[in-house]
């Protein structure tokens, strides 16, 4: 995400999702004028108008709904989760956020006629205006993981293993539309637009596999007889195979776009030099404010994580690159660039959740130096064991310091005889 590269991919994926948008908005008015065709109707120049209102009104309904969510939703929102948060409850802020992401649903579908998903998908759109909104995410994190579970569950049990011998020929064909077919226009697009080969090596890759979109189109397509029951098995078929092999055509494509930059490094030359050290600082608290400090007077390149929105606002405006959220999560963590960063600090207070911050890093990063705090023996052997590399406890430094600075002020005498 922090690479132009990234940001492509992701934004050609979500464009594509939004184009899913308004084929799920359109389906059934076209299906009430193929309707007709198909069964010989002549379509009047009046039915014709019939059913161009009927687009328009349809299209009209969806621009209403957008006007209104990101002119007044989008203050309501940001307005109820301030209230909410300034509360101090996490469960009642993640109940919030759950009340808001299916009221809006609701309203859109009980009141707009449009569907529950595009109505969800505003709700969305809206909440990441929030300042709140990373930690909105995160409050939901755990249900996607649940959903994402619940819908590979679902793509195994809808999937018929009999396509492959009953239909090979027809699901190699989809496999390769999928596979070679949506990669060659990429390629082809991303060429015109004069992107480096490494850029379009990466977008091409990442869009040689389907998703959930296509099974709610098909989804729609069988519901309303317009595809057979054959072609859905097929796209199931083609949507599970292309996504297990996803991570070869990523290693594939990778692998084309290094040979890119390798002859690229070659030609530039370019002097080397010690890259400076980067840091990723996580909570900016009472610790983390005073290495914020220390690395400020060293000129470190660093980006601070910390789930305080006062704290947030502090170091937004004072330019410091900060990501609001739980360090817990794998895309703050992201995000905050751990998998380029030399070394990390961990300064929140509780060392058995630092513990999962340090194996997390780890995961993302195996190299980096980690420097972590802890207050209890317990804490220093549990965040040993996940890989921190120094472990500073708080108690037993004020206790050194202390007993360093009384044996200047004691006398030796009773010290030695305690
Ligand atoms: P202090 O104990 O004063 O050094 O403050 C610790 C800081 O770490 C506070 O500002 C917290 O908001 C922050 N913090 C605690 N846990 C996390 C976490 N999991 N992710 C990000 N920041 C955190």
């Amino acid at each position: 995400m922090q690479t132009e590269r990234g940001k492509l991919t992701v934004g050609w994926l979500v464009v594509e999702d939004l184009a899913m948008v308004v084929a799920m908005v359109l389906l059934p008015t076209w299906v009430h004028i193929r309707t007709q065709v198909v069964n010989g109707e002549a379509i009047s120049v009046l039915q014709m108008q019939d059913a161009g209102l009927a687009v328009a009104l349809t299209l009209g309904k969806v621009a209403l709904f957008a006007l209104i969510m990101l002119l007044a939703g989008k203050r309501v929102v940001s307005w109820l989760l301030h209230r909410v948060v300034h509360m101090g409850s996490r469960e009642l802020f993640r109940l919030a956020v759950l009340a808001i992401a299916l009221g809006v649903a609701y309203a859109a579908s009980a009141f707009f006629d449009i569907s529950v998903a595009l109505g969800a998908l505003f709700a969305g759109l809206i909440m990441a205006e929030s300042e709140l909104s990373q930690q909105a995410a995160n409050e939901t994190l755990p249900l996607r993981d649940a959903f994402a579970v619940l819908f590979f569950v679902s793509v195994g049990m809808l999937f018929d293993p009999m396509i492959l011998l009953r239909n090979p020929w027809p699901l190699i064909a989809t496999v390769g539309i999928i596979l070679v077919l949506r990669s060659l226009i990429s390629a082809g697009l991303l060429k015109l637009f004069g992107q480096s080969r490494e850029t379009t090596a990466t977008v091409t890759a990442s869009r040689a596999q389907i998703g959930e979109f296509s099974f709610i189109l098909a989804g729609l397509g069988l519901q309303f007889g317009l595809l057979p029951e054959e072609a859905n098995d097929l796209i199931l078929g083609g949507a599970i195979i292309s996504i297990v092999l996803s991570p070869l055509m990523f290693a594939i494509f990778d692998r084309i776009g290094k040979k890119a930059q390798a002859v690229g490094a070659v030609r530039l030359a370019a002097p080397t030099q010690a890259p400076p050290k980067r840091v990723v600082l996580v909570g900016y608290g009472r610790v983390g404010s005073l290495i914020g400090k220390a690395l400020d007077e060293a000129q470190a390149t660093y980006s601070v994580i910390e789930d305080r929105e006062d704290l947030v606002e502090l170091l937004n405006s004072s330019g410091v690159a900060v990501i609001a959220g739980n360090a817990i999560s794998q895309d703050t963590m992201e995000r905050a660039g751990i998998a380029q960063a030399d070394v990390m600090f961990v300064t929140v207070p509780n060392g058995f959740e630092a513990g999962r911050i340090v194996e997390l890093a780890r995961t993302l990063n195996p190299k980096i130096k980690v420097y972590a705090r802890a207050h209890s023996d317990a804490e220093v052997e549990h965040l040993r064991s996940f890989g921190a590399d120094l472990i500073v406890s708080g108690e037993q430094e004020i206790a050194d310091a202390m007993i360093e600075n009384a044996a200047a002020v004691i006398p030796r005498r009773i010290v030695s005889s305690a």
